[in-house]
């Protein structure tokens, strides 16, 4: 008796959401990653090439508390595939784990490199067909996928292209694609911090083009469809009694007083700022003068300009999730078409939480496959 043969589901993109959903089918389906280069190469330069794989919060509520867009969504998500599962496959294929003090979760041997082969090795199931997808179409009981050299029909397809190139798929099945604007990125900036550069505070980095580092990536996350210029505030020393810190150290300089706070370099350019000599000695500083410091670190004025790529930059945008079943990641549009990770309108701050998206979606998108 001729055995069933079994059915064929394509997954468009070899990311990190195409293979692990590709992962979780493959025993089950005839599964070919449709992807132009190397499988999980995005996943090399993740966590500055050490992997940030997760987050360690582990109440799905509070977890999809960050993600700027997709948080309600991501309720019914996490509530099938969290933080605890996500280990739990690390563990099943070889990569261990340990969770730092910031509660991002790290694999042991510090390298994506390591997560990638363990990953790929995982993956012997799949079969990888190195082409790039041009279209999808649903024809009467199959779907065609059209790729730059040949055209192909599967029972289902997992369209999990990621947020940086890849929408025009969907948009030609007909669903609406939420602008693409970059996220969690460092921001150029009208003032000039290039003698500050590389100084660091408050989880603010000043840079030659303008400041960067972790408040201003969340910060370019949470305003990402407001237009530039804009304006941030922030303050660099909190509450302090300067009235009486000058009365005690009438001989030290202003700017060496100030180095208590802030490191002595941008103490100096701050002063510059408001119009202070740097070396002024303290019992010269009058009131005025006082509130003026003060205000300036305080409430320190920074006008973004746009944006510069250098973070762990993720997709604000895409397809719109109105349009996906959040229970089976199914299209709501075309059936038998799903969708997976980036590609879709939900992003979520630094600390392994893009990651943790790509993962619980590709998790829930193969068992809506393996419902339907
Ligand atoms: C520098 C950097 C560091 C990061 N670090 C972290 C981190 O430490 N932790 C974290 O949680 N997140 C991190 N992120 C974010 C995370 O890498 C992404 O959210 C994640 O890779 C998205 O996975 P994805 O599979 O949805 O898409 P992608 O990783 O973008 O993969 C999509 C795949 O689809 C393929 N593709 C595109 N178009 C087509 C097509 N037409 N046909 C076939 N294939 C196609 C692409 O070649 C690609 O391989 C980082 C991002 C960057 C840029």
């Amino acid at each position: 008796m001729a055995q069933e043969s079994k059915s064929r589901v394509a997954v468009i993109g070899g990311g990190p959401a195409g293979c692990f959903a590709a992962f979780q089918l493959q025993n089950i389906y005839d599964v070919t990653v449709i992807e132009p280069k190397s499988p999980l190469l995005t996943l090399l330069p993740t966590g500055g090439g050490r992997c940030n794989l997760a987050h360690a919060e582990y109440d799905f509520r509070e977890l999809a508390k960050n993600y700027p867009r997709g948080e309600k969504f991501l309720y019914s998500v996490f509530s099938k595939f969290s933080t605890a599962d996500t280990l739990e496959f690390f563990e099943k294929i070889g990569v261990e784990t340990y969770t730092q003090e910031d509660m991002r979760i790290f694999p042991v041997s510090n390298s994506a490199k390591d997560v990638r082969e363990k990953f790929l090795q995982a993956l012997s199931g799949v079969r990888f067909l190195k082409e790039s997808a041009l279209r999808v179409d649903k024809t009467d009981n199959k779907i065609k996928v059209v790729t730059d050299r040949d055209s192909y029909y599967f029972d289902k397809v997992l369209i999990a292209v990621g947020g940086h190139s890849g929408f025009e798929i969907a948009k030609m099945l007909g669903h609406n694609i939420i602008e693409p604007k970059p996220a969690l990125v460092g921001l150029r900036t009208k003032e000039d911090f290039s003698s500050v550069s590389g100084v660091s505070l408050c989880d603010v980095l000043f840079t030659h083009k303008g400041v960067s580092g972790p408040a201003v990536y969340k910060i370019s996350s949470l305003r990402v469809r407001e237009a530039f210029p804009y304006k941030l505030t922030f303050d660099f020393v909190g509450e302090v009694d300067l009235q009486s810190l000058l009365n005690e150290n009438p001989h030290k300089s202003i700017k060496n007083l100030l180095s208590d706070f802030v490191p002595k370099s941008f103490a100096e350019f701050a002063l510059k700022r408001c119009g202070v000599n740097p070396d002024e000695k303290c019992h010269l500083i009058d009131g005025k003068t006082r509130d003026r410091i003060l205000m300036n670190l305080q409430n320190f004025e920074i006008t973004a300009l746009g944006a510069v790529k250098d973070g762990e930059v993720v997709t604000a945008g895409g397809v719109d999730l109105k349009e996906i079943n959040p229970k089976t990641m199914e299209s709501k549009i075309v059936s038998g078409v799903y969708f997976c990770g980036e590609v879709l309108d939900i992003d979520g701050f630094c600390g392994g939480f893009n990651l943790q998206n790509c993962w619980s979606t590709a998790f829930v998108a193969a068992q809506g496959i393996m419902q339907s």
